[in-house]
């Protein structure tokens, strides 16, 4: 087992300055990865900035699928990831074989695909989306043509909700943003009556009727700051709090409840973001290779496939 150095937030940043790296942080990583990083934002925006940068390596404190978009839009520089585990619960529910049979059910139909999927699903699309720009591109399409939405289903419901829109949904979903009790929210709202409820529209269409404000992270980031001082129910993973706090510092935020099953209170941080930390980061610069993390590797062909539903992506948000 490697040694962890007692100054690791600074043997960090002495690493990154040796090696010219950029270290990404997306906002719902813990609080004191986001403040190590150069860039902390949403997978997309974080990937673009690494791409405009002239760092040879790039570490990604995110989940895998992000660190692939850097790979798709940076290919020759180096991709670290402090923990391979660092999966996504709606990429895990996308895999290419049930996608491709699913595609070939609807041979008509225009692929559309969120960015939360793995770089063989965005293969197998014809447009990528995010959260910001989603509604923008499906507007685009003529309006005989079908459309198969994936992996999220509930994203995709909202989305045909503000659109008009039937389309064909993958029933993907996010552990995080699923989970969130209807009944703690009331209970939220009743102990806070002047909170604003702020969503991001991977809940489900119970909670979200709530909400007044619904966006992706960074429209959730931008309403906070346009509102100063008042008080916030916020319907995301609980991280992005850090960042929330620093663009509105006299605001109180609470963070809804999330229930399991048995009616357990659950905690609402992203399991997956959850398995980096200050020390994978470390080893993962260090030594290039870990018990946990190392470098991503991506075949040309499919950085290629992936590349181009991304590139479509651009052109039409
Ligand atoms: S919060 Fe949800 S969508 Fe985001 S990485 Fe975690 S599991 Fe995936």
């Amino acid at each position: 087992m490697h040694e962890i150095p007692s100054n690791l937030e600074e043997e960090i940043l002495r690493l990154k300055r040796e090696q010219n790296a950029v270290i990404l942080a997306h906002f719902y990583q813990d609080a004191e990865i986001q403040d190590i990083a150069d860039f902390v934002g949403d997978s997309l925006d974080l990937s673009r900035k690494a791409a405009s940068t002239n760092a040879d390596v790039i570490v990604f404190c995110g989940v895998k699928f992000m660190a692939e978009v850097a790979k798709i839009l940076s290919p020759a520089k180096k991709v670290l990831i402090p923990d391979f585990k660092a999966g996504c619960s709606l990429e895990d529910s996308c895999q290419p074989k049930d996608f491709s049979e699913f595609r070939e059910k609807h041979p008509n139909a225009i692929v559309i695909t969120y960015i939360n999927c793995s770089a063989e699903i965005k293969a197998l699309s014809d447009i990528i989306v995010t959260s910001s720009n989603a509604k923008k591109i499906i507007e685009q399409i003529p309006a005989d043509r079908e459309i198969i939405f994936a992996p999220d289903q509930h994203l995709g419901r909202y989305l045909e909700k503000v659109t008009g829109r039937k389309m064909i949904l993958w029933h993907g979903s996010c552990v995080v943003h699923e989970q969130y009790s209807e009944k703690e929210l009331v209970k939220l709202m009743m102990q806070h009556p002047q909170a604003k409820i702020i969503a991001h529209p991977e809940c489900p269409q119970n909670l979200l009727s709530y909400a007044s404000h619904i966006g992706s992270t960074s429209s959730l980031l931008k309403f906070v700051e346009q509102n100063q001082g008042g008080e916030f129910i916020v319907l995301t993973e609980l991280h992005i709090i850090h960042q929330m706090q620093k663009k509105n510092q006299s605001a109180k935020f609470y963070d809804c409840p999330s229930l399991d099953k048995a009616g357990c209170t659950l905690c609402n941080s992203c399991p997956y973001m959850q398995l980096n930390s200050l020390e994978k980061i470390y080893l993962v610069m260090k030594y290039g290779k870990s018990d946990f993390g190392g470098e991503l590797n991506m075949l040309e062909d499919l950085r290629i496939k992936a590349e181009a539903p991304l590139r479509r992506m651009f052109e039409m948000s």
